[in-house]
């Protein structure tokens, strides 16, 4: 009998490496060199420790990597605390800012503006939601707009920043942050890090992928000069064109352009901002809306459009005519289809990034997906007999993060009272998933909002875009009206007197980054 535990490591046999249809998993190979790819391949650098799993990346530096991709959500502070990365040396390294949410421009109707904040509203008081009191406070007349209880928005809108130690006050710990940071030195750093803990690098590029003839399981692939790599498991983050898992092994799309239209990009850079705001800005145009991002070196901009609704010539006219300084570089043009493989995980194939799928980052989530798939992959990784009860948990897992972002994006869109363009009016009116049909409903009706199965995106998140693009529940919870009104206000009040005492203490965002990148 063999025993299975722990000791996992020191019962492999020859025998089980060399078989490719049981034992642990001898090579692991990342197909592609971008975001995706060496975060994987950071991440899967520690498996290189069981004395068993290799781990290789092959990229084509001729092809290059899609260049974009530079705001991100709290999460990845985790991630890279999990692969115990110093926070200044990696912001120092890659430019990075610190973000504490997004600036919506022009969403719910032209000249208005909310910010998403990272962080909740105010505290719940007696039981009871801190924006169901909000509600009832307004509907008595109070004018406080929800955002000046949140330490994010009051922080972000004042450019000022500071990371919380230990003995800071609790309501500023209550603070999270995520990172603006330059794409390429981002995969840059990553690479270092996985090629100093055995992670080995091809380079070359991919021409043909050889499947097992009894099985249709991934063989190898094959590189322009002839040479051929094998691995137990590949890993496709080759970027919108899906190699393996679409070329090789057919997954399949399921298209959502009908929910989110948009269908082009053009980024281009500019010159540093000043001040140095430690918030994305997402600004709704005619037929699609603008970023701007600003990090240490430079300020990244795009335009997100529908190409049926604008041609390239107005979408670029309309980009450069929302800079706040001159551009860096001519506007580089991106196409791309939202929605998701049908399967991501397909016998020897997981397919993580822009090969997984594509939603738009109106809510910086794509960066997020990798990491999600990638934590999915540790705790689900396989052994050589692939069981398909794993691979089947895998794909449900990840269809349902998708899903669940896609709704939370298309929100945006929907919730919207712009009829100056065709655009607008078109999302505005159109049919939206049952599973967003029912949260706008629900909340407009009752505002109540509930969250399901691990969603990524909290109530408060969800809360910040319903009212920042004015739906407005009709009435609120009952429960509000059992706290005396005039007590109520007080405490609101004092709620936001320490938002505004902790954000005037801050340093300015950038005096923080100065004196926290001091190598
Ligand atoms: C307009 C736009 C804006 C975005 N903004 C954000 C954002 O703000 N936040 C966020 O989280 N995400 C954002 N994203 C998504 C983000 O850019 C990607 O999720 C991320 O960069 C991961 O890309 P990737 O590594 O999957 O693909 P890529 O960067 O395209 O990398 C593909 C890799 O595969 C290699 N490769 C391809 N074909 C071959 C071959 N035949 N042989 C060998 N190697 C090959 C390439 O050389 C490259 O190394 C944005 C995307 C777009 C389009």
């Amino acid at each position: 009998m063999t025993l299975m535990s722990d000791f996992s490591v020191a019962i492999v046999t020859p025998m089980q490496i060399h078989d490719p249809k049981s034992g642990p998993i001898g090579h692991v190979l990342i197909v592609g060199g971008g975001t995706a790819g060496w975060m994987a391949a950071a991440a899967l650098s520690r498996l290189a420790g069981n004395g068993v799993t290799r781990i290789s990346v092959v990229e084509s530096e001729e092809i290059g990597t899609v260049g974009v991709g530079e705001a991100t959500i709290p999460p990845i502070v985790s991630f890279n605390g999990l692969l115990g990365i110093d926070e200044a040396d990696f912001m120092r390294a890659t430019q990075a800012t610190f973000k504490l949410g997004i600036e919506f421009r022009d969403w719910g109707e032209r000249g208005d503006r909310y910010m998403h904040p990272f962080g909740g509203f105010g505290v719940d008081l007696d039981g009871v939601q801190f924006h169901q009191h909000w509600l009832r406070q307004r509907s008595a007349g109070d004018t406080s707009s929800l955002g000046d209880y949140s330490l994010s928005t009051v922080a972000a809108g004042a450019d000022r920043f500071v990371k919380p130690g230990r003995d800071a006050p609790t309501a500023l710990q209550t603070l999270k942050y995520a990172y603006h940071f330059d794409a390429g030195l981002y995969a840059a750093y990553l690479r270092r890090y996985a090629e100093a803990r055995g992670v080995v690098r091809h380079e070359g590029r991919i021409v043909d992928t050889v499947l097992r003839a009894d099985d249709g399981f991934v063989e190898a692939v094959v590189l322009a000069d002839g040479r051929r790599l094998e691995a137990d498991l590949f890993i496709d983050c080759s970027g919108f064109q899906g190699l393996i898992i679409e070329k090789a092994l057919k997954a399949g799309y399921e298209d959502w352009s009908h929910w989110l239209p948009c269908d082009r990009a053009l980024a281009v850079p500019t010159a540093r901002v000043t001040p140095l705001s430690p918030y994305t800005r997402a600004t709704a145009g005619s037929a699609g809306w603008r970023w701007r991002i600003p990090l240490q070196h430079r300020t990244g901009n795009g335009h997100v459009y529908c190409s049926s609704h604008i041609s390239d010539d107005q979408a670029e006219a309309e980009l450069l005519a929302g800079l706040d300084s001159p551009p860096l570089d001519t506007p580089r043009a991106l196409r791309f289809v939202t929605g998701r493989r049908k399967a991501q995980w397909i016998k020897n194939c997981i397919s993580l990034g822009l090969s997984s799928g594509f939603l738009e980052p109106l809510e910086s989530t794509s960066i997020h997906l990798i990491q999600s798939g990638v934590s999915k992959l540790m705790t689900m990784f396989p052994d050589k007999s692939f069981d398909p009860l794993l691979i089947a948990e895998y794909n449900r897992l990840s269809r349902q993060q998708f899903e669940q972002v896609r709704d939370f994006i298309t929100l945006h869109y929907k919730a919207t009272t712009r009829d100056d363009t065709a655009f607008w009016r078109q999302v505005r009116d159109m049919p939206v998933p049952d599973s967003l049909a029912r949260k706008i409903d629900l909340f407009r009706a009752t505002g109540r909002l509930f969250r399901y199965e691990d969603e990524l995106f909290s109530e408060t998140s969800w809360i910040a875009v319903l009212i920042g693009q004015g739906v407005l529940p009709r009435t609120y919870e009952p429960l509000a009206d059992i706290v005396d009104p005039a007590l109520t206000q007080k405490r609101m009040a004092a709620i936001a007197g320490v938002i505004q005492d902790l954000t005037g203490d801050m340093p300015r965002h950038e005096d923080f980054i100065a004196r926290y990148c001091k190598a």
